[in-house]
C-alpha cells in the first residue's frame, strides 16, 4: 500500500467515526432512539481509538493494552453501580479526565517539541489553548462533583474580590501563553506556572457557585473538555479529536444553554451569581401561615380512579423517592381503568438534564405518554387531575405572576389549570428556589403529605381496591 493509500485508508475512517458520531447524537434526541445513539457513538469511538493505534506507528502496546484494560474494568464497574441520582457526579468526574488528559497530550507535545528545537506559532497556540482550558476543567469539574457529593461545602464560598482575583489570574495565563507561543524554547518554568494558574481558576471558579446549580456548572465543563479536546487536535493534528472535540464543545455549550433558559437565569447570574445555596427555608408571603387543604390517600384514589383523564408531573422528589415504579403501576391501574394517562416533563426538573426521562424510562414507562412542556401545557385546562409528584418550582405559578420572584419568567407547566391538583410531597417545604408556592394554596389543591414512594403505593393499593 503506497503512503497516500495509508493516509486515505486512516482519514476515510476517520470520516466514517465523525458521521456516526453525528447521527448517534441525532438519535440521542428521543428517548426512543437514545440506547442505539449511544451504541453508535461507542462504535464510533471504538473506530477512532483503534485507528489512532494503528496511524501512530505505536513502538510499544503493553502501557496501551494495560490501560485499556483497568479503564475497562473501572468503566464497567462505575456504569453498572452508580445510583440514577449520582449521575451527575459521575459526568462531572469525566469532564475532569477528560480535561486532564488533553492537558497532558497538549502539554506532552509541547514539551517533546521544544526538546526537538522548534515549535511552530499555530501549534503552539492551540497547546496554550489546549492545556490552559485542560487544566481548568480538570480542577473545577472536580470541585463540581465533590460539590455533588458534599465533600466540598455546597453552600457559595465567597470572598470579597474574587471575581478580580480570578480576572488576573485569567490575564496572567494569557499573558504567558502568547509569552510561550513567541518564545517557547527554555521557558517551561513559565509553562508550568502557566499549568498551574488554570488549575487554581478551575477551583476558584467552581468555589462560589452553590451546590445545586452544579449540573448547570457540569455541562458548561463538558463543553469546555470538548475546547480542550479539540485545541489539543489541532496542535496534534488529529481529524478525528478536532471533530469530537468540537461536537462536545458544541453539544455542551448548547445544553448549558437550554437548561439555564428553561431556569430563567443567564450564565452570568450562574457562575456568579452565588443563587442556589442548599438548605434554603420556605420564604412566606409576610411570614404569615396561610391555609391549605390535605388529603388522605382513600380521598385521592377516588378522585383518580373515577377522573377522565390524569397528568402525572414529576419532579426532584420522584428521584429522592425512587418512586417511578409505584408510578407506573399506578399509571396502568388508572389507564386499565380507561383513564387517560400522561407524563408531563418540564426541562429542569429534577436536578440533572433529562432527570425525569432517565427515571421514567428506568421504570418503562412508554415514551408516548411522556410529553414535553410545550406539547402538554394546553392539556392542562381540559384535564380532571394533575399529580405533582416531588415537584415544587417547576409548578410555581409565582414564575407567572410574581414580578420580582426568583423564578419570575420561568416557563412552567400549568398544573394550576387543572380541575383538581393533588401534590405529594412531604411538608410545605420549599424547592431548590427556596420560595413558597402559591399552587399549594389553591382550593383545587390536595396535599398528600408523606414520601412519594410510599403515598404512590398507598394510591396504588387503593385504587386496587375500588
Ligand atoms: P424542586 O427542587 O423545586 O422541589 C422538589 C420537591 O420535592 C421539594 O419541594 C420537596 O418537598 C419534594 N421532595 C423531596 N424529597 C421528597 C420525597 N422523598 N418524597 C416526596 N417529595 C419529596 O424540584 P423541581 O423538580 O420542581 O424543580 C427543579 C429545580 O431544580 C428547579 O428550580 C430547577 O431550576 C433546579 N435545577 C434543575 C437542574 C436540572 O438540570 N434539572 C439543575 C440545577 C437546578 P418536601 O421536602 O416537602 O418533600
Amino acid at each position: 500500500m503506497s503512503d497516500q493509500d495509508y493516509i486515505n485508508l486512516i482519514n476515510g475512517s476517520y470520516l466514517v467515526a465523525a458521521v456516526l458520531f453525528i447521527v448517534g447524537l441525532m438519535l440521542l434526541r428521543t428517548p426512543a432512539t437514545a440506547r442505539n445513539g449511544n451504541r453508535l457513538s461507542a462504535l464510533a469511538m471504538l473506530i477512532a481509538a483503534s485507528v489512532t493505534l494503528v496511524d501512530r506507528n505505536i513502538v510499544e502496546y503493553e502501557f496501551i493494552i494495560g490501560g485499556v484494560v483497568v479503564g475497562t474494568v473501572i468503566g464497567v464497574l462505575m456504569a453498572r453501580t452508580v445510583q440514577m441520582t449520582a449521575m451527575p457526579q459521575m459526568v462531572a468526574l469525566f469532564n475532569a479526565f477528560g480535561g486532564g488528559a488533553s492537558a497532558l497530550l497538549a502539554g506532552s507535545e509541547f514539551i517533546r517539541l521544544v526538546d526537538a528545537g522548534h515549535v511552530d506559532e499555530d501549534v503552539g497556540a492551540t497547546v496554550m489553548l489546549g492545556t490552559a482550558i485542560g487544566a481548568l476543567t480538570l480542577t473545577g469539574s472536580l470541585v463540581a462533583g465533590g460539590k455533588l457529593v458534599g465533600w466540598v461545602s455546597q453552600n457559595p464560598i465567597l470572598f470579597p474580590g474574587r471575581n478580580l482575583v480570578s480576572g488576573l489570574i485569567g490575564v496572567l495565563i494569557v499573558a504567558m501563553g502568547v509569552f510561550l507561543v513567541v518564545d517557547p524554547i527554555d521557558n517551561e518554568l513559565i509553562f508550568g506556572v502557566l499549568v498551574a494558574l488554570a488549575l487554581l481558576l478551575g477551583i476558584l471558579l467552581v468555589t462560589p457557585i452553590g451546590g445545586a446549580d452544579m449540573p448547570v456548572v457540569v455541562a458548561l465543563f463538558n463543553s469546555y473538555s470538548g475546547l480542550a479536546a479539540a485545541a489539543t487536535g489541532f496542535a496534534l493534528d488529529n481529524n478525528i479529536l478536532i471533530i469530537a472535540g468540537a461536537l462536545v464543545g458544541a453539544s455542551g455549550l448548547i445544553l448549558t444553554r437550554i437548561m439555564t433558559r428553561a431556569m430563567n437565569r443567564s450564565l452570568i447570574n450562574v457562575m456568579f451569581g452565588g443563587f442556589g445555596a442548599s438548605g434554603t427555608e420556605v420564604v412566606g408571603v409576610g411570614g404569615e401561615v396561610r391555609p391549605y387543604r390535605s388529603v388522605q390517600p382513600q380521598d385521592a384514589a377516588m378522585m383518580l380512579a373515577y377522573a377522565s383523564s390524569v397528568i402525572f408531573v414529576p419532579g426532584y422528589g420522584l428521584a429522592v423517592a425512587q418512586a417511578q415504579h409505584e408510578l407506573r403501576s399506578l399509571a396502568d391501574l388508572l389507564q386499565a381503568r380507561g383513564v387517560d394517562v400522561k407524563y408531563a416533563i418540564h426541562p429542569v426538573a429534577g436536578r440533572m438534564p433529562g432527570h425525569m426521562n432517565v427515571l421514567l424510562a428506568e421504570a418503562d414507562v412508554p415514551y408516548d405518554q411522556l410529553y414535553d412542556l410545550d406539547q402538554i401545557n394546553r392539556d392542562f385546562d381540559q384535564t380532571d387531575v394533575a399529580v405533582v409528584v416531588g415537584a415544587n418550582d417547576v409548578v410555581n405559578p409565582a414564575a407567572r405572576d410574581r414580578e420580582g420572584s426568583p423564578i419570575y419568567g420561568m416557563p412552567i407547566l400549568n398544573v394550576d389549570h387543572a380541575q383538581s391538583v393533588i401534590v405529594l410531597k412531604r411538608s410545605m417545604a420549599s424547592g431548590f428556589a427556596g420560595i413558597d408556592n402559591d399552587l399549594f394554596y389553591l382550593d383545587r389543591t390536595s396535599m398528600l403529605f408523606g414520601d412519594a414512594k410510599q403515598s404512590v403505593s398507598a394510591l396504588v393499593s387503593e385504587v386496587e381496591d375500588l
